[in-house]
């Protein structure tokens, strides 16, 4: 086993991926920028290195800054959490060079699912079903507008080297593909680096189902069910659950042996959480994240099984934790993404925390690096924190989110929580009843159409 990681993150994925080294008796190691001294995540591990100033570019994204780190500590593995380097193939490579170990995914297939092109093509080619769109990246107007025709308006023009919901704007005639093509492309070519765009189907009330994961990187692979991310804001997971109100368990075991044999194929290594959306019975796949999620914790809950733990395993050339038939969904997880931000307009509110009172009791977890008297600095996201709640059925896993909601406190800047008090008492929320587009219709102050 590795014998001491290095955790190229910060928040709370960095003192997530520390829970489960001391768990497995690993000695860590964390990083942080000059911003970050104070964090948690520095104050819990058992070493720690400051890697620069706080932009993140300088810091946590410092590949040459991360190597010193690990040589002056002696590291002998990298955990990079989830954003930041998590899906950068060449800093998996270059932690190999140096014979450093990447817990995270073969290189060739981050790689591989970091073009959404080629990942799409992978996944038709690995029998996974796909959005209708273009074959490849769009040439030319003419192509494009052929593509538009075949499949029917609106259309979703989206970037192939994508991410975080930028790049994509929808076309919902003849009239407007030529503009949001190339609004996309600018977009992709600024935040990416790369401005090539490809079209897709663009489904009206879908809602947005993911399968987790995990492979040994020899060819065996399990699925362990799904999670229903529908609710969103400009393409942001929310709220996460598992599972998903609208599946039913021999849905469930199609899709998620479909993904399984996949990556079976593949011998893909560690976790990956396959993306789609679901309409009208069928699935459509539109991306593979290949690393660990934000939202993993809801299936943690409901599987009982510590999937960081198990990445950190199988990255050393463990066995998988469970053959698929071992595999049992138990009850029903939701998880609400706290943010410093105004809970109506949405401005991110950073500050200092100066009353703080996590909620408690069975069946509910929090998974979060603030303290009371912590500041937020303003150079990174604005997650204060991950509520987890689990119960045996859905209307009890409501009922204890509601009562975890009234009883957290967190005070001194502003948070998202009015937003997740009002959802969790809100009847179509109640009725597992929405898709990806409801909750922007819902602070649009209409659902007309629901
Ligand atoms: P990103 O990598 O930027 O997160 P994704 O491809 O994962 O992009 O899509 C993010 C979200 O955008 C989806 O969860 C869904 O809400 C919306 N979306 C993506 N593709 C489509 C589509 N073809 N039709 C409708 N909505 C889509």
């Amino acid at each position: 086993m590795f014998d001491k990681i290095l955790i190229a993150n910060r928040g709370e994925i960095a003192l997530r991926v520390l829970r489960a080294c001391k768990e497995l008796g690993i000695a860590t190691v964390a990083v942080h920028s000059t911003a970050d001294a104070e964090a948690m995540h520095v104050r819990l591990a058992d070493e720690s290195v400051c890697i620069g100033p706080p932009p993140s570019k300088e810091s946590y994204l410092n590949i040459p800054n991360l190597l010193a780190a690990c040589e002056i500590t002696g590291a002998d593995a990298v955990h990079p959490g989830y954003g930041f380097l998590s899906e950068n193939a060449r800093f998996a490579e270059i932690l190999a060079e140096h014979n450093l170990g990447f817990i995270g995914p073969k290189a060739e297939h981050i790689r591989l699912m970091g073009d959404k092109i080629e990942a799409k093509r992978t996944a038709r080619r690995l029998g996974i079903p796909v959005v209708p769109g273009s074959d490849g990246a769009i040439e030319s107007a003419d192509a494009a507008m052929a593509v538009a025709e075949a499949i029917g308006f609106p259309v979703l023009v989206k970037a192939a080297a994508g991410g975080g919901g930028r790049g994509m704007k929808v076309a919902h005639t003849a009239n407007d593909l030529a503009l949001a093509i190339s609004t996309a492309g600018n977009e992709a070519r600024s935040a990416f680096g790369d401005a090539s765009v490809y079209l897709e189907k663009y489904l009206q009330k879908p809602r947005h189902i993911e399968i987790q994961i995990l492979g040994d990187g020899r060819g065996g692979a399990i699925h362990l069910g799904e999670r229903d991310c529908s609710l969103q804001r400009r393409h942001q997971k929310v709220w996460e659950e598992g599972p998903s109100p609208v599946l039913t368990a021999a849905a469930r075991a199609r899709i998620g042996e479909t993904c399984a044999k996949a990556m079976r194929e593949m011998q893909y290594l560690g976790v990956g959480t396959i993306e789609f959306l679901y309409e009208d019975g069928e699935f459509y796949f539109i991306e593979m994240n290949t690393r660990i999620q934000v939202e993993h914790p809801v299936t943690e809950a409901i599987t009982g099984i510590d999937l960081v733990l198990e990445q950190i395993r199988v990255a050393n050339g463990g066995d998988l934790p469970a053959t698929q038939d071992q595999i049992a969904i138990s009850g029903h997880a939701i998880e609400c993404r706290i943010n410093a931000e105004n809970p109506e307009t949405f401005r991110p509110s950073p500050g200092k925390i100066v009353r703080y009172h996590p909620p408690g009791g069975l069946g509910v977890r929090i998974d979060s690096a603030v303290y009371q008297g912590y500041t937020i600095p303003p150079y990174y996201d604005s997650l204060v924190g991950k509520l987890i709640v689990h119960g045996k059925t859905r209307a009890e896993c409501l009922m204890r989110l509601r009562r975890a909601l009234d009883e957290i406190v967190v005070d001194g800047i502003e948070t998202t929580l009015p937003l997740f008090r009002a959802l969790a008492r809100d009847a179509d929320i109640i009725d597992g009843d929405y898709h990806i587009h409801w909750l922007e219709q819902y602070l649009s102050g209409g659902n007309s159409d629901r």
